[in-house]
């Protein structure tokens, strides 16, 4: 059972990860992983997403194909200098 829980999902208690099947890109958020692989997609030059019409979108099962679900089974505690970017 996966839910939505403000923008992250669980299964079985554990948080999902999602992952560009494309570079490996990994995203807690479905919404912008799909973001994400739109960019492969070309849809999106010098970060201005065109055309801007809906039906230029990519269909779900196409963004779905190029996306890997991970579930986090094991946590490990670290220390805040080794958190990237903090
Ligand atoms: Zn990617």
């Amino acid at each position: 059972m996966i839910e939505l829980l403000h923008e992250q999902y669980e299964s079985d208690g554990s948080t999902v990860l999602f992952r560009c099947a494309e570079c490996g890109y990994i995203s807690l958020s479905l919404g912008s992983l799909h973001g994400h692989i739109e960019r492969h997609r070309g849809y999106t030059r010098f970060n201005i997403q065109v055309p801007l019409t809906k039906t230029a979108m990519a269909k779900r099962n196409a963004l779905m194909e190029r996306t890997e679900v991970l579930r986090v089974d094991e946590t490990s505690e670290i220390s805040l200098e080794e958190v990237e970017g903090l």
